[in-house]
C-alpha cells in the first residue's frame, strides 16, 4: 500500500491543502522519529510542545496498558473513576485552582474557559493582547491575533473583542497605561498566554505585564484566564508561565504536555469562588475525562515530579543560547527561536534540517525548537546545527 499516495488522495493535514508534502513515520522512541524509508530524525518539536518525556516511554506505555485492562472509556455524565479524580486533585494542588473541567483538546478547554467567564460574570466581552494564539475553534479564534490569526477568513462570524498591543519584552510604562485604559469593568475576562506567546509568533514578554493584568482585573471585577496550554509543565523554566510573575489566575487552561504527548486531553481549572458563581457549567463532551487519557496524564505527572526538569530545561536553554548566538534569536526555558527577516520556505528548512538528521517545523519567519526534556547534549547540538544551517 502506498501510504503517501493515499495520504495525498484523502487526507488533510494541519493548515494545509490536501496533497501537501508529508513524511511517513513508522515509529518513535526517546527523542527519535523513524521514517518509513529507515531514516531517523531527532525531534526538535516535541510534537508541538507535547512529548516532554520523549516517545514510547515505558512508564507511560505501562500506565496505558494497565488502564486498558480495566476500561478504555465510560461516559462522565453521572459516572466517575479514579484516574480522572486523581488527575483533577493533582492539577488542583499544582495550580491552587480547585475546580477542574476535563476537556478533549486545548481549543475546547479555551471555549470552556470563555463559557466559565461568561457564566460567572453575565458578560460576554473579552480583552486580550495582540500576537496571541488560543486555538482554532470559533471562541478561541476570536482572541487570536487579529492580523496573523484567521480573523480575515471568518470575519463576520467572530465575536468582537478588545485587543491591547503586543506585550513588550521589557518593562514599558506606556504599555501598562494602555492596559489600564482597556481593562474595563464591562469585560467578562482578560485572556493571555503567560510569558510566552506560542503559535502567534513565539514572543516572550515581561512578567510585569501579567502582574499589572492581575492587579487591574482583580480591582475591576474582571476574571483573568491564563492559557497555559503551551507554557505549562516546565517548558518556560517554571512549572507554569504565571509563576514567572508570581500570580494566580482565576481560570487556567492546560493541555499539550498534560499527557506527555500520548493523546489529546486538556483541562480548564478555576477557583472555588468562580465555580460557586457558575453552578451548572454548560459543557459536556462525549469523551470527557477519558480513563486512558487521564491515566497516562497521571503517569506523565509522576515522571515530571521525578525528573530534574528544572535543571534539564536550564541546560537546554544554555545550549540553545550559546548555539543560536549571532543570529536574531531568543531563548526562554527549553524554547529556542531564530527570527528570519522574511517568511521561511518550510519545505526547504525541513529538507536542510532532515539532512542534519533533525525534525523541525518552522512557521512564518520563525525557525524554532522545543525539544523533549531528556534530549542529550549531542542530539541537542544536532538540533542547533540544523537551525543554524537552515537560517544561513
Ligand atoms: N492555546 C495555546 C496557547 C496553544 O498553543 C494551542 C495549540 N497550539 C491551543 C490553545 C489549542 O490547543 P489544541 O491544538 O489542542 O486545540
Amino acid at each position: 500500500m502506498d501510504i503517501l499516495a493515499l495520504d495525498r488522495e484523502h487526507v488533510w493535514h494541519p493548515y494545509a491543502a490536501p496533497g501537501t508534502l508529508v513524511h511517513q513515520v513508522v515509529g518513535a522512541k526517546g527523542v527519535r522519529l523513524t521514517l518509513a524509508d529507515g531514516r531517523e530524525l531527532i525531534d526538535g518539536m516535541s510534537s508541538w510542545w507535547a512529548a516532554i518525556h520523549g516517545y514510547n516511554h515505558p512508564r507511560l506505555n505501562q500506565a496505558l496498558r494497565s488502564q486498558l485492562d480495566s476500561m478504555a472509556h465510560v461516559m462522565f455524565g453521572g459516572l466517575t473513576h479514579e484516574p480522572a479524580v486523581r488527575l483533577a486533585q493533582r492539577l488542583a494542588a499544582m495550580t491552587g485552582l480547585e475546580k477542574v473541567f476535563l476537556a478533549d483538546s486545548g481549543s475546547v478547554s479555551v471555549e470552556v474557559a470563555i463559557k466559565m467567564a461568561m457564566q460567572a460574570t453575565g458578560r460576554s466581552r473579552l480583552m486580550t493582547v495582540r500576537g496571541g494564539y488560543h486555538g482554532d475553534t470559533f471562541g478561541a479564534m476570536a482572541v487570536c491575533d487579529p492580523v496573523n490569526g484567521m480573523h480575515h477568513l471568518f470575519a463576520g462570524a467572530l465575536p468582537q473583542h478588545v485587543f491591547a498591543g503586543l506585550p513588550p519584552a521589557e518593562h514599558d510604562e506606556a504599555y501598562l497605561d494602555e492596559l489600564d485604559r482597556l481593562v474595563t469593568p464591562d469585560l467578562a475576562a482578560v485572556i493571555v498566554e503567560p510569558i510566552v506567546q506560542g503559535a502567534g509568533g513565539m514572543r516572550f514578554y515581561h512578567p510585569g505585564v501579567l502582574r499589572r493584568l492581575r492587579e487591574l482585573t482583580a480591582a475591576r471585577g474582571v476574571l483573568l484566564i491564563a492559557d497555559e496550554i503551551a507554557t505549562g509543565f516546565g517548558r518556560t523554566g517554571e512549572l507554569f508561565g504565571c509563576d514567572h510573575a508570581g500570580i494566580r489566575p482565576d481560570i487556567m487552561c492546560l493541555g499539550k504536555a498534560l499527557t506527555g504527548g500520548y493523546m489529546t486531553l486538556a483541562a480548564t481549572l478555576c477557583t472555588a469562588e468562580v465555580a460557586s458563581r457558575i453552578g451548572v457549567l454548560m459543557h459536556g463532551p462525549t469523551y470527557m475525562g477519558n480513563p486512558l487519557a487521564t491515566a497516562v496524564a497521571n503517569a506523565s505527572l509522576d515522571l515530571l515530579e521525578e525528573r530534574p526538569w528544572r535543571e534539564e530545561v536550564r541546560q537546554i536553554g544554555n545550549v540553545l543560547r550559546e548555539g543560536l548566538a549571532g543570529r536574531d534569536s531568543r531563548v526562554m526555558g527549553a524554547i529556542g527561536v531564530i527570527e528570519m527577516p522574511e517568511p521561511v520556505d518550510v519545505a526547504k528548512v525541513q529538507r536542510i534540517a532532515m539532512e542534519c538528521g533533525v525534525w523541525l517545523r518552522p512557521f512564518g519567519r520563525l525557525i524554532y525548537t522545543m525539544p523533549p526534556y531528556g534530549i542529550s547534549r549531542q542530539d541537542l547540538s544536532a538540533v542547533v546545527e540544523a537551525m543554524v544551517r537552515a537560517s544561513a
